[in-house]
């Protein structure tokens, strides 16, 4: 067991015991020892965002220099601006299996899960499962299909081309790339990795969708043939896997067929496309949670493939997920407030939903992820959820009047009709104070809430 000596021996007591029997398959690791494992080990920086082509170059020679004989490297193509673009094969078994993260620049989870996946089934080769995902597949990635967008941290190429509506003309150097591969290899099974909105919800709960999931059609009537079954199946196994991590924060993409799409169009050439959608999670680490699900998904994807237990999973549990709903999340939500909105209304009661906005910058040679909150609405926002809900009953919401302010101090409210700063309204900044009425016409500072927010790495373990 690769887990083995990471968990602790309270948690190894309740692990089944050993199957002996050889045609029987040892049970696969569970989700939360595979989230353990990866808490542990994981090799991917903790700023996704911040991830340049040249990290993954580095990454994979690495692999290459360390692991000539378990991971075969080769160059499919380049980009607009002459970056390279690579694919790494591992496995000797007879099913193969096609993955390809950041065709859009700006959704880099999957790169780093994928990186995370090298670094796991070198440290583990020789270890049963990691040794039954070899002999069984043969696994096919391109990590960062679109470099150039990826050092702008923007969606599109640098042709200005969004990648993944570029299927049918391949005016992309990418497209091509991914296009001639996938003829090459005719893999029966793919996975397009990407990362949604966080405004995205599952369902109309007010959950985040931290994780949606497709089995991507291949026709406008959204046919189901062997293969989309197949791919059915691999997206209930991956609920499975990942309930225990993201309990109500699993949704199902839309399967309305994209004629200009690459997964429609690799579905139709004859590779079944599971398409895996990062969004928003909650907590002070949104990105490291985001490549964790997207480990945990990809490694008991590929063990299900090469034990045959796909084979057996139910497809209703992929059909019978709740659907994408758009901007159904905020960042964050203050709930029951009583708002001065700073432009010299009175005092009203309501919610404040703020939205956050990621952008990557240089400053003196330093690449930044620059993370922003700003209202987005204001009033009765009760259908409505939220990364992170702060209950606000009988507190005062006010624009931060001062910028020095401090959980804790004593304060007078300013005369908001001589007030210049940002109001509580749609659109403006999410500089925002929480106060507790004390006294008549005094309060204290509960919170301060910045627009501005440090994009902090979490500790490793
Ligand atoms: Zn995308």
């Amino acid at each position: 067991m690769f887990i083995a000596g990471l968990i602790s021996s309270a948690c190894a007591a309740h692990r089944p015991a050993p199957v002996p029997a050889s045609d029987v398959a040892p049970p696969v690791d569970s989700p939360t020892a595979l989230a353990a494992l990866w808490d542990a080990e994981h090799v991917s920086p903790p700023l996704p965002p911040l991830v340049r082509h040249a990290d993954v170059v580095a990454w994979l020679g690495q692999l290459r220099q360390q692991s000539p004989d378990l991971f075969a490297l080769e160059q499919i193509g380049q980009s607009v601006e002459g970056r390279s673009i690579n694919h790494v094969t591992f496995g000797h078994g007879p099913f193969h299996v096609l993955l390809w993260s950041q065709m859009h620049g700006d959704e880099p989870s999957a790169t780093c899960a994928l990186v995370d996946i090298f670094a796991f089934v070198r440290a583990h080769r020789g270890e049963p499962q990691v040794r039954r995902i070899l002999d069984a597949l043969t696994v096919h990635v391109v990590p960062m299909l679109n470099p150039d967008g990826a050092e702008r941290f923007q969606r599109r190429n640098a042709q200005g081309i969004d990648v993944n509506r570029d299927a049918l003309l391949l005016q992309t150097p990418e497209g091509r790339a991914l296009k001639a591969l996938r003829d090459r290899l005719n893999a029966p099974l793919g996975f397009n990795l990407h990362n949604q909105n966080w405004r995205t919800g599952a369902g109309t709960t007010g959950e985040p969708a931290s994780i949606s999931l497709l089995a991507v059609a291949f026709d406008p009537a959204r046919s189901v043939n062997r293969g989309r079954l197949r791919a059915k199946k691999v997206c209930a196994v991956i609920r499975d896997a990942l309930e225990p991590l993201a309990k109500g924060r699993i949704a199902k993409y839309d399967d309305e067929f994209e004629v200009r799409a690459f997964g429609d169009n690799i579905t139709k050439w004859g590779t079944s496309v599971v398409l895996i959608e990062t969004g928003g999670s909650p907590g002070e680490h949104p990105d490291a949670a985001g490549v964790r699900l997207n480990f945990v998904a990809l490694v008991t994807s590929l063990e299900a493939l090469a034990t045959g237990a796909v084979e057996r999973a139910d497809p209703r549990r992929y059909d019978s997920l709740p659907m994408n709903t758009d901007s159904n999340v905020f960042y964050r939500l203050i709930r029951h407030a009583s708002i001065v909105a700073g432009t010299g209304v009175a005092p009203f009661g309501g919610d404040v939903g703020l939205v956050v906005s990621r952008a990557v910058q240089t400053v003196n040679g330093d690449r930044q992820l620059r993370v922003t909150t700003r209202v987005d609405d204001v009033g009765d926002l009760r259908v409505l959820g939220a990364l992170e809900t702060i209950e606000a009953d009988g507190l005062t919401l006010a624009p931060l009047f001062d910028p020095a302010l401090q959980a804790g101090d004593e304060v007078r409210l300013p005369d908001w009709t001589a007030w210049t700063g940002n109001t509580i309204a749609t659109g403006q900044p999410g500089d925002l104070v929480l106060l507790r009425p004390t006294t008549a016409g005094r309060f204290r500072v509960e919170r301060v809430l910045r627009a501005e927010i440090a994009a902090d790495a979490p500790s490793r373990r």
